[in-house]
């Protein structure tokens, strides 16, 4: 199959890259672009050409299929080389996504014009690299260094838009763009052919207390992960020696880092991520067709899956209990699309469109023409019951019906249905309409149909949807209260709750497990183990110390005390009266207190998430540990870069 051809209309040599599904940059694309630049160098008809690509999308990155395996030759920073040595100016005509080795190849051309909806960006810190193809070293000498440093360390692709703001493309083309390509051709048809990238001076150097606040930030927002900071180091490298030296370090970096721990743990990722959700029994089966989706609450989940659901395109109703609670649920949809509208996410009509595709009722009614309705009212299942009987009366006898509880039996939930087969379980995060992880919970009896509807939903909602079985709490909160116990284990055993804390973010998480409790509220839990206490059994261990917490009246940062004591501006300090209640509780259960390193608490920490993590996957609960990795990395704080617990601790890496 020919990937690249070259075809001219008058004056106009046309280079077309068509290499579905992404247009990557594969060894027979970067032999056919070496080949069509030397037929235009030999070709007098042939005064300027343009390089496109077919179908969705500009060059959108690497072959991934060519990952681990030795180059072949012409590798793409030739390949760029060759471009910007052309003796007749190349113009990049960009839509759909340039992206790493794609707009890297663009900034070997003599001029970009772009798609207004197009996106531009070098994605590769994502994966723990850098632009291994010259892209350190030439976009800062086309656009500001700090917004290349911007694009480079965050891995954000920019908008057309902004990409014209800062000098990255020379124009933004509205409608066809071939047809603007050939226009903006005759417009440069006489001009001198522009200066090499890689000759120019760097626009807009920074001071070098300017260089000192960059790497510091960089180094905040990274979080442990090297790439960010190699690409600064590497990129100001480029400026202070020149372009030659820059793109020598540059590849020499790029090869250690690709050989590095934290990008051999972000492709693992990056790639469970990907094929997590793909079932193989399911693949011959057609999801049934949404439009109408039910939600049941309004209140913190609900709203959020309500809103998530209208930014999808869905008809949403939520069902409440009363007016008042329909009206807090429809509030909150709105202040969540009013976020939305202020970040410039969505104009003023989409929010106009989705406020209208709301509605609410009291009346189970309303949900007749429902396709999926989810639940989110009370953790509660006497309250479960009578929902999902109210549902089987109402309902669509094939719509798919969803709880979102996070620990009860969704077994139990489905027993009592009309046509159990379609009550799986769909355990959103919060915040709903943000956080990217979907638990899809199979029940006993799940239908292959309900099953791959849910599958559908969750991608149309944009969410990483990992499938798993009915268990108390499911794979995230199971693995994070057996992760738990051992931390307060060891709270009881020497360590203080700063110091594992400060153990976690030093590892790579946001926050640490008692910040975080903090953070939720204290008293939910407390009141959840005063229920349980009468099942609990007395001979397991038992830490009493978040009760006593509540008991004192501290219910965490909303109130100021919790694990911590909160100062005027909310900022966690460790509390001597937290430290002397946790030493006294060892004294009163006769243990001796010993120090913790921060190795020891996160080894302490790892090796609990390892073991349930193998209950998991012996009970069949999860399918894979690539699984766990991908719930623990999206929904728990599990530093990406290490890739997730079961990768982390496995023997064979
Ligand atoms: P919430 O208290 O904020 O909201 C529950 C809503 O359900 C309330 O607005 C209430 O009026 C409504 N409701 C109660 N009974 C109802 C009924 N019979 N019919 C219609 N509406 C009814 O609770 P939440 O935090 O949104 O949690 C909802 C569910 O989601 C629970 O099962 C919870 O375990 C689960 N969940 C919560 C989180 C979280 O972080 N909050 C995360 C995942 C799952």
């Amino acid at each position: 199959m020919t990937t690249v051809t070259l075809t001219r209309e008058d004056h106009i040599g046309i280079i077309t890259v068509d290499n579905p599904p992404i247009n990557a940059t594969s060894h027979p694309v970067r032999v056919s672009i070496v080949d069509a630049l030397d037929q235009i160098d030999h070709d007098p008809a042939i005064r300027i050409a343009i390089m496109i690509c077919g179908g969705k999308t500009f060059i959108a990155g690497a072959d991934v299929t060519e990952f681990g395996q030795p180059p072949k030759d012409p590798i793409l920073p030739d390949v760029i080389k060759r471009l910007e040595a052309a003796t007749k100016p190349v113009i990049a005509a960009i839509h759909g996504h340039a992206l790493g080795g794609g707009l890297e190849a663009t900034l070997g051309c003599h001029y970009r014009i772009a798609d207004k909806s197009a996106k531009l960006g070098l994605p590769e810190v994502n994966l723990g690299l850098i632009p291994g193809a010259g892209g350190t070293v030439r976009l800062p000498r086309l656009v500001p260094v700090t917004e290349a440093i911007n694009i480079i360390t965050s891995g954000k692709p920019v908008s057309s838009t902004k990409a014209n703001e800062i000098g990255l493309i020379d124009a933004i083309c509205h409608g066809a763009l071939l047809d603007a390509a050939k226009d903006f051709a005759q417009t440069i048809l006489d001009r001198d052919m522009p200066v090499a990238l890689v000759d120019r001076a760097p626009v807009d150097v920074p001071d070098s207390a300017a260089w000192d606040d960059i790497v510091a930030s960089a180094r905040k927002k990274s979080r442990g992960q090297i790439a960010p900071l190699a690409a600064i180091d590497v990129l100001r490298t480029g400026l202070e020696k020149g372009a030659k030296d820059g793109l020598a370090y540059e590849r020499q970096t790029f090869v250690e880092l690709r050989d590095s721990d934290q990008s051999k743990a972000l492709r693992h990722i990056f790639f469970a991520e990907r094929s997590v959700g793909k079932l193989p029994e399911l693949s011959d089966v057609d999801p049934a067709p949404i439009t109408d989706v039910g939600v049941i609450g309004g209140g913190i989940m609900g709203a959020g899956i309500a809103t998530a659901s209208l930014l999808a395109g869905f008809k949403v109703t939520i069902i409440e209990r009363n007016e008042d609670a329909c009206a807090n649920g429809c509030n909150t949809v709105e202040k969540h699309l009013s976020g939305s509208l202020k970040r410039g996410l969505i104009t003023q009509d989409r929010f106009d469109q989705l406020m209208a595709a709301l509605s609410t009722s009291t009346d189970y009614a309303a949900l007749a023409s429902a396709d999926l309705v989810v639940e989110a009212v009370f953790e509660d299942m006497a309250v479960k019951h009578d929902v999902f009987g109210k549902l089987s009366l109402h309902c669509k006898p094939d719509a798919v019906l969803a709880s979102n509880t996070s620990y009860l039996d969704i077994n139990e939930i489905a027993a009592k249905c009309v046509n159990p087969g379609r009550v799986i379980g769909l355990h959103f995060f919060s915040p709903a309409h943000i956080m990217k992880l979907l638990e899809i919970v199979r029940t006993r009896q799940a239908d292959a149909k309900s099953l791959t509807t849910a599958f559908a939903f969750g991608r149309a909602l944009g969410k990483i949807a990992v499938p798993c079985g009915v268990c108390d709490g499911f794979i995230g909160n199971r693995i994070m209260s057996a992760y738990r116990k051992h931390c307060e284990y060891m709270l009881e055993d020497g360590a203080l709750p700063h110091q594992i804390d400060a153990a976690m973010v030093e590892f790579g998480f946001p926050m640490g497990l008692f910040a975080m409790q903090d953070m939720a509220g204290l008293e939910i839990s407390w009141a959840t183990r005063k229920r349980l206490a009468p099942f609990r059994d007395p001979a397991e261990r038992y830490v009493a110390l978040g009760d006593y917490l509540c008991e004192m009246g501290r219910f965490g940062k909303k109130n100021g005390l919790g694990w911590y004591r909160y100062d005027e501006n909310g900022k966690a300090q460790p509390d001597p009266e937290v430290d002397a209640l946790v030493i006294a509780e060892s004294e009163k259960k006769g243990i001796t207190r010993r120090n913790f390193s921060h190795d020891e608490i996160i080894d302490t920490i790892l090796s609990a998430m390892r073991n349930e993590g193998d209950k998991i996957l012996s009970e069949g609960i999860a399918n894979s540990p690539d699984a766990i990795d991908v719930v623990m990395v999206n929904g728990y704080g599990f530093p990406r870069h290490k890739g997730g617990p079961m990768f982390l601790t496995r023997s064979d890496k």
